[in-house]
């Protein structure tokens, strides 16, 4: 839908929030150099997946309702595969953010935390925010 086909339903008298859902949709993804990003609603961290090289993710091509294939796991601190017991981690600690698993699907410009994410949104699935 575009921005004319909007304003000629509105002359229409179709209703304002209706109207308003078909307005172009903004991009949720930024390009970087071999891929995408974007800012995760769950972890609060960027994201960046490459989508194109050896170890590309598979994309729809779309910023503004994109599908990423397959699921991003990403691990920081005591998360993260190769830490151990005993090795030094961000909880507690003063550094404004702590370890996290964050562990996402995302699917025509929303995003679903799988249960085993360590963040607040697990289980839930979320409109990805626009891109800065
Ligand atoms: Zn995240
Ligand atoms: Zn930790």
């Amino acid at each position: 839908m575009t921005l004319t086909s909007a304003l000629t339903m509105r002359e229409r008298g179709v209703d304002e929030t209706a109207a308003r859902r078909i307005l172009p949709l903004m991009p949720k993804l930024t390009r970087t150099t071999d891929g995408v990003s974007f800012r995760c609603p769950g972890c609060g961290d960027v994201h960046a997946v490459p989508t194109t090289g050896p170890s590309a993710w598979s994309w729809n091509g779309s910023l503004e309702s994109p599908t990423l294939q397959p699921s991003l796991a990403v691990t920081s601190g005591h998360h993260a595969s190769s830490w151990q017991l005993g090795d030094a981690c961000w909880c507690g600690k003063d550094y404004g953010f702590s370890c996290y698993r964050c562990h996402s699907i995302v699917t025509d410009g929303r995003v679903h935390f799988c249960a085993d994410s360590s963040h607040a949104l697990a289980g839930q699935t979320v409109d990805l925010p626009e891109a800065e």
